[in-house]
């Protein structure tokens, strides 16, 4: 979160990120990117009393009908880390042509009397066949844009043309100049 916050100091400058509060556990039950990053927002919003911001974030590849998808997380298991999902889109692409793929990153912002705001932001690349460079997370290592993987690329190269970025820009643009919805 500490990149989300660094991102919008610099997007929304009146924005005030409130620290010192807690929150239960959201259980991510729903079956598409905006019900999960709801369900928390709203959560979040319930058990603080100040508007608050989440975000789901999915890998979507065409060949896998659009696996792992809402799943991402859990690809291959319900503790899976991400070597053992990235490990398992490599299996299931194994032999496969067609390797476009996009991430999709919504993020929604709920208001105490649940006012409510859903944004959404899109990388389209496709899937390596094997793991390139050191940095990000996740699936970085195979996912290539521009003939590079997310990995081989600095964190701020990565947030200028990320999925995250672009919906971070996409709220920005929203709220820039509506601060009185919150
Ligand atoms: P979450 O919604 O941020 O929890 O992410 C869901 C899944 O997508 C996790 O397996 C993450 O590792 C993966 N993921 C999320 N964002 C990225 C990213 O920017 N690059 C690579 N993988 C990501």
């Amino acid at each position: 979160m500490a990149e989300v916050e660094r991102v919008l100091a610099s997007l929304v400058p009146w924005l005030e990120v409130v620290g010192g509060m807690s929150w239960p556990d959201v259980e991510e039950s729903a079956d598409t990117l905006v019900g999960n990053a709801l369900l928390k927002a709203r959560a979040v919003a319930k058990a603080t009393g100040v508007a608050a911001l989440a975000d789901d974030t999915g890998l979507f590849i065409d060949s896998l009908d659009g696996d792992p998808g809402v799943r991402s997380a859990r690809f291959a298991g319900e503790d899976a880390t991400d070597e053992d999902n990235v490990d398992k889109v490599l299996r299931s692409l194994n032999g496969v042509h067609d390797r476009s793929a996009r991430f999709v990153t919504v993020i929604a912002c709920v208001t105490p009397d649940l006012r409510e705001l859903v944004v959404e932001g899109v990388l389209q690349g496709a899937i390596g066949r094997e793991r390139l460079g050191s940095g990000g997370f996740g699936y970085d290592p195979i996912f290539f844009v521009d003939g590079r993987t997310l990995a081989q690329r600095s964190p701020e190269e990565k947030a200028q043309m990320s999925h995250r970025g672009r919906a971070l820009r996409a709220f920005a643009a929203q709220i820039g100049n509506k601060p009185l919805i919150f």
